[in-house]
């Protein structure tokens, strides 16, 4: 039976992951992200729901990330009714971000429309709300990794570890006799806290990310010394150091290798202030999901000890709480969400702490093309927040040791795992165009005959 799969997004960019795969009869959806970037073309993008997504029978996603899962509640709110399927960490972990997202996107249009009303502009909208996240949370199932799900006739998924951040899964479809392997975000081999990557038996297509499709990270180990030598200097100057942090995976990747260059006596002790209201919570889904751990955080936990060193962290929860964080004096750190600078309480702290030279802003994440993350990277010297400008006199450092990415040589091995004869067509997503094409190269040479770059709303039949 022929079979069809469409791309809508996070093809030749990273952000808005989703894709349909169907049949005559039967169809399935695959994420339902949100695409990070300029505010109002982000909105535009964001509001469109395909007819193909409204009419799937089922729906399946990889992980909480939000450029994964950020805009099902706008799918839901279009109307879409059938069930939605996760691994349970990632299901719990969903459900905080999305309430999360909404929070912030109401807080910002409330803030965005007061200025509006002074100019006699048109009110705007969030792109959901926070009765519409919750919504959409009804329609979650919990899928735990190999269990094998009829959603139709003939049409099937089961959830491997994507060893990304906690809960993450490489999607494996079944349609028709035919097996498709969507990876989801592939993680880096030996991260902390979260497993290896598994390796799923004879695909006969994959859609592999590509968000370091040509790059090559440095060694963790040597991550670790960079990131003592970057804080030990910020710690002897006085800085006030911020984390736009993921609150999700990285904040507890990098607290829990503080925690342990603290415990080792290579970093002097430092206030460290979670200044995210869902940090906590997700913290506490962590807890609740040691099934997902590797033996290393296992054997922590084993011994008593407490892995993510919760004593050392203070969390912020008021607006009023963060606010004073201002008035604080170095050396501190503070993790921020959210991920890309692009909204949520980072913003205000970056208002306080970049003009000064003797801060730092530590970015330890992927940013994407059109944030203001993105901008900082690039050695902007100006800052615009809330409207206004604002100078960038501080340090900025990047540590992409701690990327819960695959790089282009654990990419390689994945796909060296595979038959090239055996797997008839390759389709690389998840990447800004450079990596997906470098990847690409590199993929073909491993013997692979139909390696594709998809475009934003390309269908391919598959064979
Ligand atoms: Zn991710």
């Amino acid at each position: 039976m022929s079979l069809k799969l469409t791309f809508f997004g996070a093809v030749r960019t990273v952000t808005g992951s989703k894709f349909v795969l169907h049949t005559r009869k039967t169809s399935v959806l695959t994420e339902f992200g949100m695409f990070q970037g300029h505010r109002k073309k982000a909105f535009e993008i964001n509001s469109r729901v395909p007819q193909a997504a409204l009419n799937a029978d089922a729906m399946v996603f990889s992980h909480a990330h939000i450029d994964h899962s950020g805009n099902i509640p706008r799918l839901v709110a279009a109307g879409y009714a059938r069930p939605i399927y996760a691994t349970p960490a990632t299901v719990d972990l969903t459900k905080i971000l999305l309430l999360d997202s909404a929070e912030i996107q109401e807080r910002d249009v409330e803030y965005v429309n007061k200025k509006h009303a002074k100019r006699g502009e048109p009110a705007v909208e969030p792109l959901y709300t926070v009765e519409e996240a919750q919504a959409a949370a009804q329609h979650f199932r919990k899928l735990p990794y190999h269990e094998r799900k009829e959603l139709a006739r003939r049409l099937s998924v089961t959830l491997y570890d994507a060893g990304h951040i906690l809960g993450s899964a490489q999607v494996l479809h079944e349609i028709d006799g035919r097996r498709i392997l969507f990876t989801g975000d592939l993680g880096q081999p030996d991260l902390p806290v979260v497993r290896d990557p598994e390796r799923i038996p004879d695909p006969d297509v994959i859609i592999s990310e590509s968000t370091y499709g040509g790059r090559v990270h440095p060694p963790l180990e040597e991550g670790k010394e960079h990131l003592q030598k970057i804080l030990q200097e910020a710690y002897d100057r006085s800085a006030k150091m911020l984390v736009p942090a993921f609150s999700v995976g990285r904040t507890q990747a990098l607290v829990f290798v503080m925690h342990q260059l603290m415990d080792e006596g290579r970093l002097p002790q430092m206030p460290i202030w979670i200044d995210s209201p869902l940090s906590l919570e997700a913290t506490q889904v962590f807890r609740k999901h040691p099934e997902c751990f590797d033996a290393e955080t296992r054997e922590y936990l084993e011994q008593d000890k407490d892995p993510f060193g919760f004593f050392r962290l203070r969390y912020v929860k008021t607006v009023e709480e963060s606010k004073a964080l201002n008035a604080v004096k170095g050396p501190c750190m503070i993790i921020a969400a959210s991920g890309m600078c692009e909204g949520g309480r980072v913003v205000h702290h970056l208002k306080n702490i970049v003009p000064d030279e003797k801060n730092l802003v530590l970015i330890t994440g992927f940013q994407a093309q059109g944030t203001l993350g993105r901008r900082i990277v690039e050695g902007a010297k100006v800052v615009r927040l809330y409207g206004e400008e604002y100078p960038l006199n501080c340090q900025v450092q990047v540590l992409n040791e701690y990327s819960a990415h695959a790089d282009k040589n654990d990419l390689l091995d994945f796909f060296r795992g595979y038959n090239p004869k055996k797997v008839r067509e390759v389709f690389l997503v998840h990447g800004d165009e450079d990596q997906s094409k470098a990847l690409a190269e590199a993929v073909s040479e491993l013997g692979y005959e139909n390696v594709q770059i998809p475009e934003v709303g390309e269908t391919f039949d598959i064979r």
